[in-house]
């Protein structure tokens, strides 16, 4: 009893973000998001389902990982065996994977979401999944072909990948990049918001995944160099403390100097001064440099620093 009240609490205060309703098709009546599937559940799902929980909404889950699985149904939560079952129980799915191949095959495969995709009861569809824009976008027109139990109207896709990481995850203040229609973006902000802070339409389809590969290019090459710097002024004499209080009152100043320091012993609170513990791995990021390295060459940019950076982080 305690937890219903609990949760019938949290879904009244969910009214601060507004109700989710359905716009895609003016001759539909809105219907609202009650039931949110959520697919991978690993260090950033987890915590972003939580909060979906947290927020009221009724979550029905899948994982490949059986003690994952066990762990959401200890906490009350809806379980069920493949993605195919989730997107039959759902009015939206939100897909948090390790690749574009998961997600693919998660969406596509034997027992996945679009395996029945005359008859979707779900629809609304979000990958937040860091994977390269080619395929958010061939995903985005597999759903724009597909349609909904009854004919009505036409189901949509948002690609969202989020920037924060396991904390941000876990307080739920991601930024969420979107790609797909405004309809579908207005529609799913209250989710969103539910899981995020900063939460930005960045245009159509696949742009929320090319914003995402862009954003960590970036990160990637101002990480390296201010490390770089740092190597070199502690060569040269200078110590890091005095070196960051230069740089954060100086033109070199950016996230990698003033907030996540790569120096132990600079900033309390980063992985740097947790013998590197915990922060966001090596591996994930050359998996974003990859995904920028091919959709440069797919769309014929120059790229040279993703290329020196991908060089040393693999
Ligand atoms: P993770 O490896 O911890 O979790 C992935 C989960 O997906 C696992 O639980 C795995 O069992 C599950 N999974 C894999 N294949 C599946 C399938 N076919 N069906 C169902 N479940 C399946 O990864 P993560 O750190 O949570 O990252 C998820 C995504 O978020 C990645 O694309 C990553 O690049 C991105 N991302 C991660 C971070 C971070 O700090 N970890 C930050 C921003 C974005």
């Amino acid at each position: 009893m305690a937890v219903y009240r609990l949760r019938l609490l949290l879904s009244l205060n969910r009214g601060i973000h507004g109700l989710c309703t359905r716009k895609f098709c003016s001759s539909t009546a809105p219907s609202q998001i009650k039931r949110v599937g959520f697919i991978g559940l690993g260090n950033m799902g987890s915590r972003m389902a939580d909060n979906l929980f947290k927020a009221g909404y009724n979550v029905v889950v899948h994982d490949i990982n059986h003690d994952v699985m066990r762990a959401f149904s200890e906490k009350g939560f809806l379980v069920k065996n493949s993605p195919l079952e989730v997107a039959e129980e759902s009015d939206a799915v939100i897909t948090m994977l390790p690749s574009s191949a998961h997600v693919m095959d998660v969406y596509t495969g034997p027992k996945g979401i679009l395996n029945h995709a005359d008859q979707l009861r779900s629809w609304l569809f979000i990958d937040s999944s860091t994977i390269d824009p080619q395929t958010s976008r061939k995903l985005s027109a597999a759903v724009a072909t597909s349609s909904l139990k009854g004919g009505s109207s036409t189901p949509a896709m948002l690609d969202a990948p989020v920037s924060g990481g396991i904390v941000s995850a876990e307080n739920g203040t991601l930024t969420f990049m979107v790609g797909g229609s405004e309809e579908a973006y207005m529609s799913a902000r209250p989710l969103f918001l539910s899981m995020g802070k900063n939460i930005i339409h960045c245009g159509g389809p696949g742009n929320g995944s090319a914003a995402k590969i862009c954003n960590n290019l970036a990160m990637a090459v101002s990480m390296l160099g201010v490390s770089e710097a740092y190597s070199l002024g502690q060569s040269l004499g200078i110590g890091a403390t005095t070196l960051t209080e230069i740089f954060n009152s100086s033109s070199a100043r950016c996230w990698s100097s003033d907030t996540y320091n790569p120096v132990p012993g600079v900033m309390n609170g980063v992985p740097a001064s947790r013998n590197y513990d915990g922060g966001f791995a090596t591996k994930l990021m050359a998996k974003d440099l990859n995904l920028a390295a091919t959709s440069a060459k797919e769309v014929g940019a120059t790229s040279p620093m993703t290329s020196s950076a991908l060089q040393i982080t693999l």
